[in-house]
């Protein structure tokens, strides 16, 4: 049996009617950038999420170089966050000229510790940007209780938490702005680059908007420099069908944790993905954690099961971060984990009887 690590062909093959139908009904508009299907999906988008304000936006790194450069951050800034990511969080930061302050990370979800911010905060901090990772949310009660306190500004990276929560709140809720991928693979995914920046401020809502678009809401009212990162037509109109099946697809994905779990109970090697009380996991991604990897990596490859790393090196040890004078040993955990971790496949359109198999595999594994 050959088991892919996600398929995005097959969520298409469910939908493919829907699809087709609005692809060519823009087609027929021929109207590309703009026009009333960008706010038409964004109004979709914003009822659903409950968000006030939704900015639609070419993809989740501008959405976070956005929001940020909007909230006023830049050079001689510094903005904490988290020692585990995309390298989009933490390259947008320098994007606007501040700084990246990494913190480690707690080892049950792979998220900020909390613990270990204050430590890093100075007269320069401006904000923290915490990343709910695979699809768990960092501790949002201590993290917005430390920037009320230190008056930062908080941003979400919910690139990986569509529809995540913690006691009833969705990620992206609970600060200034909660920022969005709708990558291909995404929970909530585009046939292409794609990203939204959801807000309860309006007037940052306002700027957002027109500094994604040239710094002009309206044509050649150019009020301030911008640059160019809108959501294509085309794009907002598949998000808009794909919206009708995101709470339905989510649920697949929990069932298939589910199944995970229940089945690899009693495989002691391996940590599982913690869901902490009162959190909703939307396992955008599901990561094990083993000591022997590597082995079991090329084991289930070895047996038609593809997996993947997120991500093989901690941001604060990659080469592009060796200017900060960082050290492995300045983030135990997440240094630890880099060489544990491993994403098995998930998928809503994943099959029971696959997750049957990847999981007689990893018994084998660990009986030889
Ligand atoms: C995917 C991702 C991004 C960036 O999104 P793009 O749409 O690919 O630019 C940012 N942060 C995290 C945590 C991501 O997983």
């Amino acid at each position: 049996m050959q088991v892919p690590f996600v398929d995005i062909r097959a969520q298409y093959q469910a939908v493919k009617t829907e699809i087709l139908d609005a692809v060519n009904a823009v087609l027929e508009e021929s109207v590309f950038v703009g026009g009333p299907r960008i706010k038409a999906f964004e109004n979709a988008f914003g009822s659903l999420y409950g968000a006030r304000n939704v900015v639609a936006v070419g993809n989740g790194t501008d959405a976070i170089y956005i929001a940020l450069k909007m909230l006023g951050i830049g050079p001689g800034d510094e903005v904490i966050t988290t020692a585990m990511s995309w390298i989009s969080t933490s390259e947008t930061i320098t994007q606007t000229g501040a700084t990246p302050v990494f913190v480690d990370v707690v080892p049950d979800t792979c998220t900020i510790d909390p613990g270990k911010i204050e430590e890093k905060i100075t007269g320069k901090t401006k904000a923290i940007l915490p990343v709910h990772l695979y699809g768990h949310m960092a501790d949002m009660k201590k993290i917005s209780a430390l920037c009320r306190h230190h008056n930062l500004f908080l941003v979400e990276d919910c690139a990986q938490a569509h529809f995540s929560s913690h006691d009833n709140i969705l990620a992206g809720m609970s600060g200034a702005a909660g920022t969005f991928s709708f990558y291909p693979s995404k929970n909530l995914g585009a046939f292409g680059d794609a990203g939204a920046i959801i807000t309860a401020d309006d007037d940052l809502a306002r700027r957002m908007r027109m500094f994604a678009n040239h710094g002009a809401l309206v044509k050649h009212e150019h009020h301030m420099e911008g640059i160019n990162s809108r959501l294509d037509t085309l794009q907002a109109a598949i998000l808009q069908v794909k919206l009708r099946y995101i709470k339905q697809w989510t649920e697949r994905r929990i069932e298939h944790a589910n199944q995970y779990r229940e089945q690899l109970s009693s495989v002691k090697k391996i940590r599982f993905p913690m869901v902490l009380p009162g959190y909703v996991h939307t396992y955008h991604l599901y990561v094990i954690q083993c000591a022997e990897r590597d082995r079991l990596k090329k084991y289930l490859d070895d047996h038609g099961i593809q997996t993947a790393i997120h991500y093989p090196t901690a941001l604060p040890n990659l080469p592009a971060y060796r200017h900060l004078g960082n050290s492995p040993s300045d983030f135990p955990v997440a240094s630890r984990l880099q060489g544990e971790i491993l994403s098995l496949p998930m998928y809503p359109e994943l099959e029971k009887s696959q997750i049957d198999y990847v999981c007689e595999r990893i018994h084998a594994f660990f009986k030889e």
